[in-house]
């Protein structure tokens, strides 16, 4: 299971896929729950989470097995949702 980091006003994972590594991040201040994150993930490592932010959204929260594809982060509306690549 991809390690939670919790940072200011975001939550990240990291995760460890196949041929890559970083972070996926949310940034719950922009997240408007529109959940297109999770219906457009092509592996489903993302489900809404049981808190909502401090706006009242259900932001996406890792389920597992993401690849880092950024799929997530092309379809966000809000920006919300971004993947930080670790260079080897
Ligand atoms: S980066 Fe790709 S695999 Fe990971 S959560 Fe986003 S869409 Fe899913
Ligand atoms: S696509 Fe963006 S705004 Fe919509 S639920 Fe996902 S992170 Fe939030």
């Amino acid at each position: 299971m991809e390690k939670e980091e919790k940072k200011k006003g975001q939550k990240c994972w990291q995760v460890e896929a196949k041929k890559k590594k970083g972070d996926l991040c949310v940034i719950y201040d922009r997240c408007k729950g529109c959940g297109f994150c999770i219906e457009f993930c092509p592996v489903d490592a993302l489900e809404p989470s049981s808190n909502t932010t401090d706006k009242g959204y259900y932001p996406p929260t890792m389920k597992g097995g993401c690849i880092l594809c950024g799929k997530c982060e092309k379809m966000c509306p809000e920006f919300a949702i971004y993947v930080k690549e670790e260079k080897e």
